[in-house]
């Protein structure tokens, strides 16, 4: 075990501070790595302030972070994929099982012996729970961290790992593709990224908000048609065209209104978590056939193929940088959706400390 600077919450109510905690040395597969940026993810802050308690309660101390890039800087004997000096990335992810149905197919996302990032037990004992990137270096088995391609900025490419495969990840398999026309509900951190990946794929991308201030920056990022969503008459020339459409809305919302954007089995996929039940009236589902889901993450595998697709097309999120010392604040402006479109914590900042 070694000691690793961080930042963490006490209880649901203190700041987040500047702590010390235990990381494993690497055993035989593992990748060491120096973390140089983090995005704030809204899970961290939902985490943070144990607002998913029924779900998933935090123990404290709760060191969040999921969008993680840094630098190896040491590996394990058996470690055949990473040298030191890589430039790599880790995600919601850090173990699976490796051998269910899910894990098999790729998607150890849906692995019933998940561990993620942070806040979940630790196998390797280093705590009591596993501890994410608000922190200067991290031990993550080989299998769960990804390479990222070199001609992206680092700081822009951290919230790919959440935000970024979140959004790719059901594009993908609904087949959205050239000639498709596909809707993005939403534009903050999931919603941005949604709509470069639609625009990127080639699909014909309409975004939905409720704010018209939001139209210059929506058809920055890649769209070919804004709709502000509190116009029936704007809504309803779309009726019945859509072939998919990413609800990446995470407060309470009419989704029946976009149910009938839908054409014959549409489906609308949901990304973003509303803390109550959603009303769903069956005839927009009956009539056309149309489906409803939801989708988490995305696999290993497509997440590299996800940053490899981000490469080739010069693709990262928007991001406001932050040194680690403003976190509180950040979280502050994240409850009043007040940045565009996520913040990514420079880990300089720590080491200094
Ligand atoms: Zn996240
Ligand atoms: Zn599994």
């Amino acid at each position: 075990m070694y000691k690793s600077k961080a930042y963490s919450a006490a209880s649901a109510t203190s700041p987040l501070a500047r702590t010390t905690i235990s990381r494993r040395e690497p055993t035989e597969k593992d990748v060491q790595l120096e973390i140089l940026f983090c995005g704030i993810c809204h899970s961290d802050l939902h985490q943070v302030r144990n607002e998913w308690r029924e779900v998933m309660p935090t123990v404290y101390p709760c060191v969040p972070g999921h969008e993680i890039v840094g630098r190896v800087t040491k590996v394990g004997s058996g470690v055949t994929k990473y040298k030191a000096g890589d430039l790599v990335a880790v995600g919601c992810m850090v173990d699976s099982d490796g051998t269910c149905p899910n894990c098999r197919e790729g998607l150890e996302q849906y692995c019933p012996n998940l561990t993620l990032t942070y806040n979940f037990p630790d196998k390797h004992g280093a705590g009591p729970v596993t501890y994410g990137g608000y922190s200067d270096s991290i031990v993550v088995h080989e299998r769960f961290v990804l390479r990222v391609p070199s001609n992206l900025s680092l700081a822009g490419t951290a919230p790919l790992l959440c935000a970024g495969i979140t959004t790719y990840s059901p594009m993908r398999h609904w087949g959205v593709t050239k000639g498709k026309k596909v809707g993005v509900v939403g534009l903050g951190g999931l919603g941005h990224m949604g709509v470069k990946f639609a625009h990127a794929l080639g699909a014909h991308t309409v975004v939905f908000t409720t704010s018209a201030s939001k139209k210059d920056d929506a058809t920055r990022l890649g769209a070919d048609e804004v709709v502000i969503s509190k116009n029936e008459g704007e809504m309803a020339k779309h009726a019945g065209s859509f072939d998919f459409i990413l609800d990446c809305v995470s407060a309470d919302h009419d989704i029946n209104a976009y149910i009938n954007l839908l054409r014959r089995d549409g489906t609308i996929t949901l990304v973003g978590a509303p803390e109550k039940p959603l009303a769903v009236k069956a005839f927009g589902l009956l009539f056309g056939r149309r489906s409803l889901s939801g989708s988490a993450i995305g696999g290993i595998a497509e997440t590299q193929e996800m940053l490899e697709f981000c490469g080739k097309n010069n693709i990262t999120s928007d991001v406001e940088v932050i040194p680690i010392q403003k976190v509180n604040e950040a979280y502050d402006r994240l409850v009043k959706s007040d940045v565009k479109y996520r913040f990514s914590i420079d880990m300089a900042s720590l080491k200094a400390e």
